[in-house]
């Protein structure tokens, strides 16, 4: 068994250990994370040492460098995780890979497809080919407007074509209900709007203070997290794609 991601708590990767087990009657072989943020990471200590943990080389990194600093940021995001965080500790995936990588488990084949920087530097989807089965992680979000304090934005929409082209037909958000391809293209619209409405503006001059208080998305504002995430939005494109320029 593969179980990409290990939740924000042990208390809850322990329960996703129990489910499988349960499920499947076998043990959890791989251990993926799809990428490096703290809602991702933080049960990778329950899969250890019995199960190998894999990233991408850049998740892995990341999680080197950062330290017990995901412990913080998730207790920032979620206060009232609090008292589970406390048990938490930062267990960085021992393999890494660079491109994607082939898992055989017993006649199921499974790729990890990488396709960052996107979402963040590292991020890798999940597709069972077999099954049409695709595991988006943090690359699309249903009915939440995504995070992207971290995301190359530009090229996350070139992941989202690659995404499209397998021709899924379930789609697993790490965020939200399980859907069908229409997911992805609803995805791509959200990120091309907000991208192009964002950088017309920086174009013309527009200092990003305004942009902050007159770039609107109606469409967008009733998705959950849409409040804090529209700004974060904003900012990242403004000046991310500016310095890269
Ligand atoms: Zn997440």
């Amino acid at each position: 068994m593969l179980v990409a991601d290990s939740m924000v708590t042990p208390g809850l990767a322990r329960q996703v250990k129990d489910a499988v087990r349960d499920l499947t009657g076998r043990p959890v072989r791989y251990l993926l994370n799809t990428h490096g943020d703290s809602d991702h990471i933080l049960g990778n200590q329950e899969f250890s040492p019995e199960s190998v943990l894999l990233s991408h080389r850049l998740t892995r990194e990341r999680l080197l460098k950062e330290g017990d600093s995901a412990i913080a940021a998730a207790r920032n995001a979620r206060p009232f995780l609090a008292p589970e965080l406390e048990q938490a500790r930062v267990v960085v995936p021992g393999v890494a890979f660079e491109g994607d990588l082939q898992i055989d488990l017993g006649g199921v084949m499974v790729e990890c497809i990488y396709l960052g920087p996107a979402h963040t530097p590292g991020d890798v989807a999940v597709w069972l080919p077999q099954r049409r089965v695709l595991f988006t992680a943090d690359l699309v979000f249903n009915r939440i407007f995504p995070v992207m304090r971290n995301a190359d934005v530009a090229n996350w929409i070139l992941a989202l074509d690659r995404l499209e082209a397998l021709e899924p037909d379930v789609v697993a958000v790490s965020h939200g209900d399980v859907g069908g391809r229409g997911l992805i293209r609803e995805m791509r619209e959200l990120l091309t709007t907000v991208r192009g409405r964002v950088l017309e503006a920086r174009d013309q001059g527009v200092p990003l203070a305004r942009v902050l208080e007159e770039v609107k998305f109606p469409a967008y504002e009733g998705l959950s997290k849409a409040e804090v995430r529209i700004p974060e939005a904003i900012q990242r494109i403004y000046q991310y794609e500016e310095v890269k320029a």
